[in-house]
Order: C-alpha cells, then structure tokens, then sequence
C-alpha cells in the first residue's frame, strides 16, 4: 500500500496510542468529579492544556477541545460574531469547509466580503486593506491551504489589523501546526484552531486556542466546563494524547520540514516532466506537504480510483467535500479554470513516505 493523503489524515504514532491507553487505564475518572480520582483527572487536564500553550509559546490563551477542527472553528468563529448583530467579515475563496460554509451560513446577518487569491494561492493583501474598516468583526484567513499547501502571509495581515481594534483575526492553522514553522506569533492571532489526527494523533479531537480577555458567545449550552464553549464531559485520554503528538512532533518541526521539502522537491521535478500533468501547486510559498496536480480532460474521482486499485492512495482535495464532485474551489480560484479544477487530485507526503513509494506512484501516474 502506497498512502499519499497525508493531508487527510494521519496514522497514529505508536507512543501517542500508548499514552492515549495508559491515561485510559490510570485516569478514567471524570474531570467534574469533587472526590480525589476526579481531582486527579483534572490535574493530568490542567497539566496538559498547559503543555500545549508552553510549547505554542502563548501566554494568557484558553485551549478549548472540541471533537475536530471543525467544531473548532464553528464554535471560535460563531463564538466572534454571535456577539454582534451587524458587521463586516472578512475571509478568503479558499477556506475550508469548516470555515467557507460557517460563513455562507452569515451571510444573512453580516457583510461577509472572500478575497480571491492570485495564480499562485496568495491572498490579495490589497484588497484586504480596502475592504477593511471599523465595521469589521472579524478576518478569518487560514494559514497553510489544504488543498495546494500553499502559506498566506499571516504575519502581514497581523500588521494590517492593529490599527483595527474591533476586527479579531481567526487563523485554521490545521494544515501548519506542527508542520511548518510560522513566520509569526501566535500570541498576536486572537484564536485559532488545530486538528489532533494531522499531526499523528487519534481522531475524534481538535483544539480552540482563543485570548483569555475575548469573551466568546457560546453556541452550546450546559456545564461551565471548558469555559462553557464546550461544555460536557470529554475524553481525558484524547487530549493528553494530542500533548503527546505536540511534545513529540512540534520540536521536530524544521527537521521533518526539510526531510518534506527534499522529497517535494524530487516528486515536483519528476510531475514536471509529464507532459500531460499540469502541476497546481506553486514552487514558492508553500508547506510543502502538499503537491496538487491536474490532468485535464479527465475526472479527478476517477483519477484517485486508478490508483486506487494500484493500492495508490490520494485525494481529490478536502475529503469533506471530495464526494460533493463540484470544481475544487482552491483549483478554480487560483486557476479560473473548470478543466484543472474537476481534474485535480492532491498528493500529501509524511515524514513516513519513501523515495520508492514516490518512485512507484510516478510509474503508475505516467501510465494513466
Ligand atoms: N481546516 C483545514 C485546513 C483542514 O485541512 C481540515 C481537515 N481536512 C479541517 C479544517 C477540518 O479538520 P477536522 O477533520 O479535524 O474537522
């Protein structure tokens, strides 16, 4: 087997499947609990919240675990805005799911104004300082593109918005935490969100990473635990695992980058040479995780079952929308083209993919 969707999900590392087991086994107890095993659950709670923020480098953040990154980014986002009645958002043509369909849903209530990107998958900064304003409630820009990998200028739009005090920023950093080094402080993002089983963790968890002084509407109702954002009892063994990935995998970050970015680079010059592949994915800033390729004139679904029963293993971009069969939305920004965009598949590599695995799918892709 041959897995080249990396960017979908992630195995579990051994060590993080072996913390998830022992915190299963040693603290099963409920974190609300008043008696001592409760207390104690809590304790192995606190104690890892606070990991993750050490290592993230944040001071006076509030983690909030939710069940992916798409609750994550529901509750974050809705959180920002269900405390206005009107207002400008501002977000990109490119955001995932998670986020573009949140802001579809807000359209009836607020201004919401997507920035194109050019032919390379950046975001258009000027038209970001046109549109924004004091009216503006909210940006919401994600980090690494999940789609074509390729890295928005974060900290340029973190300039912008200083002189907006109104406007929070929103970053999904799914696709970069523990991934790529960021060229800014997360400490200067007022929340953002990370999913666990990109990064070598179980599935069934994600993080809300948010400014202690914002006050978030909340969008579910029950206990004040986590805040009241999330409220209800949650998997104790999940986010100790998910420390786990972070403490393993975040130090790690350049080195694994580099391993990524050599192998990108060898699978990059090979597509290059197929003629009827046109490469999606841009040279410049990228993660490079990611490499999007279309081969026009076909079907990207029927694309990743030809490979498939090669025991080849890729996606057509978001595996939440790749059954929906509509033009890749990233593809046809970037691109204007419906040919590239319903002829893509994305291919993600890991620190685990091999030069001979990238050998074997270019054999096989040549022969399609
Ligand atoms: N944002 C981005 C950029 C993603 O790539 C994904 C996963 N496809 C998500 C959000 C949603 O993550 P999850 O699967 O944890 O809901």
């Amino acid at each position: 087997m041959i897995y080249l969707d990396y960017t979908s999900t992630t195995p579990v590392d051994e060590e993080v499947l072996e913390t998830y087991i022992k915190t299963t086994h040693n603290f099963f107890a409920n974190t609300s609990s008043l008696h001592k095993l409760g207390q104690e659950s809590n304790y192995m709670y606190e104690k890892a919240s606070t990991q993750v923020k050490d290592i993230l480098g944040l001071k006076n953040y509030n983690i909030v675990y939710t069940s992916n990154a798409t609750e994550a980014n529901n509750l974050g986002i809705y959180g920002i805005v269900n405390k206005y009645t009107t207002g400008k958002i501002i977000t990109t043509k490119i955001e995932h799911p998670s986020v573009y369909e949140v802001m579809k849903s807000l359209e009836k209530k607020f201004e919401v104004i997507y920035l194109d990107v050019d032919e390379k998958g950046i975001i258009n900064l000027e038209q970001l300082e046109k549109n924004i304003d004091n009216n503006t409630i909210l940006v919401s820009i994600m980090w690494v593109n999940n789609i074509v990998g390729t890295i928005q200028p974060i900290e340029k739009v973190i300039e912008m918005l200083k002189k907006y005090k109104r406007a929070k920023l929103h970053v999904d950093a799914v696709q970069g935490i523990c991934k790529i080094k960021p060229k800014f402080d997360f400490n200067e993002v007022d929340l953002f969100t990370f999913s666990t089983h990109k990064i070598y963790g179980p599935k069934g968890i994600g993080g809300l990473l948010y400014k202690k002084d914002l006050s978030l509407s909340h969008y579910l109702h029950g206990s004040n635990v986590q805040y009241g954002i999330k409220p209800g009892t949650f998997d104790l063994s999940l986010i100790v695992a998910t420390t786990k990935a972070f403490k393993k995998y975040y130090p790690e970050v350049e080195k694994n980058h580099k391993d990524i970015e050599n192998k990108f680079n060898y699978l990059y010059s090979k597509l290059e040479q197929v003629k009827k592949i046109h490469i999606n994915t841009p040279k410049t800033n990228i993660s490079h995780y990611i490499i999007n390729i279309s081969i026009p004139n076909n079907n990207g679904e029927t694309i990743v079952h030809y490979l498939e029963q090669n025991d080849i293993y890729v996606s057509t971009g978001s595996a939440c929308s790749s059954k929906l069969k509509k033009p890749e939305k990233t593809i046809y920004a970037m691109t204007n083209s419906i040919e590239y965009a319903t002829s893509s598949i994305r291919i993600s590599l890991s620190i685990l993919t091999t030069y001979k695995e990238l050998d074997q799918f270019l054999n096989i892709i040549k022969k399609y």
